[in-house]
């Protein structure tokens, strides 16, 4: 671990996925001369690239047929139409589905922009699906009230990730590709950098900067079956949370209705936005009986639920009755070349099955984080309940809690709030750099602490493999602070967890080298993990409601007089989260809390 020197960069932002793009774009843009990029992996490869359906925005290019009901086919709005979508319909789907959780003002932002973002993609070449008139395609998401899911085939995440990261290295942006960002530096509630592994040499590094920003993704992986990258292990909210930044509603973890059967990966929900149904062993399109106004497109904590019943009560399919069918036969063979080439290629790939022909085996999967590093709404960190910020740090997309989701989000919503508060990062960042943020001194060598974790990391031998106590974790988490919860079982993922993090501190690390060693970078990565399931596990346990994706079957209601509110959580030694509460942002003229129906 030699060589290691100290880097400078006025901004440093962690994360290549959409919402680091677009924070370093912009921040290049408006005037910042030295922004870098750090990614664990090639920025590419970032999760955002495997979104397949879309981004949400209202652009009112495609309407219903009229007469033809709900799910009756899609006709482009013929010029001077009444619009058939709006920015307001935008809103209020998205703070219902978030259970009345999402913070009103941050959604309404979100919406807003939506439009400006999406013509911005346009406008820098990315090649949208269009109409017959040459108008970006929608299609339907769940729990949206019109097509406004605009789309390229089900390859949205990466033509979008392209054109982004394109942008960022037109404006000069500098990209370390795999370096992995190990600590934050925060002193006084000032940041003023952070450490890295440059992966390929080994070498720790201490990096400066007057900004940083994280955008760091998901924290899927912390579950046994997911749609999510190996990369998605939840390390800002991990590093953020060791360095006394708070974490927001960690306890809110999405499970998508449709990841392939045992294999978790995604068959994106355009599989229903095209108009695919579910069925059970029975051949029931048994979402009848839990929405039958939305059918399969209710939003996805509705739907995993409903799957999960049907699980449980004895009416799924394959050989250990734990799967659903997706029947997407009726679509024909040019819709689902022309609409979901990626998703057909994925269920022949790992199931063998090809969907034009034969019903595709699938069951719910971790997919998304909904809570995360808080911010305010210009991507600034916040500190404490008081609103605080901690200066000079920023965080974007999946990793910050800023809260446009709540308790769940509504399909496609994530693209865009990636790719709208990335975009106000960027313009927060190059303000606040701008205007005079000056390079913090340290108070001591910060990378010499993660020397030490590594080097005590490597020096481990006990007889148990690291590998071994992630698998574990993952287990339990999956098992008892799934789709349902409950008391025990919540209070089961607590003692696990504990037990697993005393384990881990003397699991050893089979690679001791240190060029490219992957080896040492999942022990690392299940530190990660450790360290915030602990966090997911409490916030489920004392929220003695259900609301949103949080499930309690033991307080099966959700509870506006105890529990409208954020849960906060800070780190508090050895002990395990100390959890504060925080009032959610609601406009009460205009969008009070009201009983959520599909
Ligand atoms: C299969 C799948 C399909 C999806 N489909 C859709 C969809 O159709 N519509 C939609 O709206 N949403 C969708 N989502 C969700 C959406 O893609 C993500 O929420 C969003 O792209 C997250 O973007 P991000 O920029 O926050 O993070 P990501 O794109 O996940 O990028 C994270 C970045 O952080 C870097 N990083 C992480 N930790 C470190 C570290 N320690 N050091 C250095 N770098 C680090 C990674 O290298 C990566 O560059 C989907 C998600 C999945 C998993």
């Amino acid at each position: 671990m030699s060589n290691t020197t100290t880097i400078i960069h006025d901004v440093i932002i962690v994360g290549a996925g959409l919402a680091g793009s677009w924070a370093a774009m912009v921040a290049a843009q408006q005037g910042v001369k030295d922004v870098a990029v750090l990614s664990k992996i090639h920025p590419l490869r970032s999760h955002s690239g495997a979104a397949q359906g879309g981004i949400a925005a209202a652009l009112n290019n495609v309407r219903p047929v009229a007469g033809t009901g709900p799910r009756g086919p899609l006709e482009q709005v013929p010029p001077g139409a009444e619009p058939a979508d709006s920015i307001d319909l935008h809103v209020f789907d998205t703070i219902k589905g978030s259970d009345w959780l999402g913070d009103q003002t941050a959604i309404e932002i979100m919406c807003r922009d939506a439009v400006d973002v999406v013509y911005e993609y346009e406008r820098l070449g990315c090649v949208f699906s269009r109409t017959q008139d040459g108008r970006i395609a929608q299609r339907r998401f769940g729990g949206h009230s019109a097509p406004r899911a605009n789309f390229a085939a089900d390859w949205t995440g990466h033509v979008l990730l392209h054109t982004a990261h394109e942008q960022a290295l037109r404006h000069g942006v500098k990209f370390y590709s795999e370096w992995y960002c190990l600590d934050l530096i925060i002193e006084d509630t000032i940041c003023r950098g952070v450490v890295a592994l440059d992966v390929l040499t080994g070498a720790i590094h201490t990096m400066r900067a007057k900004a940083v920003l994280f955008g760091t993704g998901g924290y899927g992986r912390a579950f046994k079956i997911t749609s999510n990258a190996f990369a998605n292990t939840g390390d800002g909210v991990a590093i953020a949370y060791n360095a006394g930044v708070p974490l927001m509603d960690m306890e809110f973890v999405q499970f998508h209705p449709t990841g392939l059967y045992k294999h978790g990966i995604l068959m994106s929900e355009a599989c229903r936005g095209e108009g695919g149904y579910l069925l059970n062993a029975q051949q029931e399109r048994f979402m009848e009986k839990y929405a039958p106004d939305k059918m399969e497109l209710a939003p996805r904590d509705l739907v995993s639920r409903s799957e999960q019943r049907e699980i449980d009560e004895g009416r799924g399919v394959e050989a250990d009755g734990q799967g659903i069918w997706l029947d997407l036969r009726h679509l024909g063979r040019e819709k689902i070349l022309a609409r979901l080439p990626q998703v057909r290629e994925l269920a022949i790939d790992f199931v063998g099955v090809d969907p034009i022909d034969d019903l595709v085996p699938i069951q719910p999967t971790a997919h998304y984080s909904m809570g995360g590093i808080p911010t305010d709404v210009d991507c600034q960190v916040i500190a404490d309940a008081s609103g605080a910020p901690v200066v000079g740090f920023y965080a974007a997309g999946e990793a910050a809690c800023v809260s446009v989701h709540g308790a769940n989000r509504l399909g496609t919503n994530s693209l865009l709030e990636a790719s709208v508060f990335g975009r106000r990062a960027g313009f927060a960042i190059a303000e606040f750099v701008k205007g005079g943020a000056k390079l913090q001194p340290l108070g001591g060598d910060p990378a010499a602490r993660q020397r030490q974790r590594v080097r005590e990391m490597l020096g481990r031998e006990g007889g148990e493999l690291v590998e071994d106590i992630a698998q574990e974790l993952k287990t339990t988490m999956t098992n008892n602070c799934g789709i349902f919860r409950d008391e025990a079982r919540l209070r089961q993922a607590w003692e696990d967890v504990r037990a697993l993090q005393a384990r881990f501190r003397t699991a050893r690390v089979m690679d001791k080298s240190s060029r490219f060693n992957t080896d040492l970078l999942a022990a690392i990565e299940a530190e990660h993990l450790l360290t915030f399931s602990e966090v997911i596990v409490a916030g489920a346990l004392t929220r003695t409601e259900s609301r949103g994706a949080h499930s309690r079957t033991d307080f099966p209601k959700r509870d506006d007089k105890n529990w409208l509110k954020h849960t906060v959580a800070h780190k508090n030694g050895a002990d395990g989260p100390q959890l504060s509460y925080k009032d959610v942002d609601i406009d009460w003229q205009k969008y009070p809390p009201q009983e959520r129906k599909y």
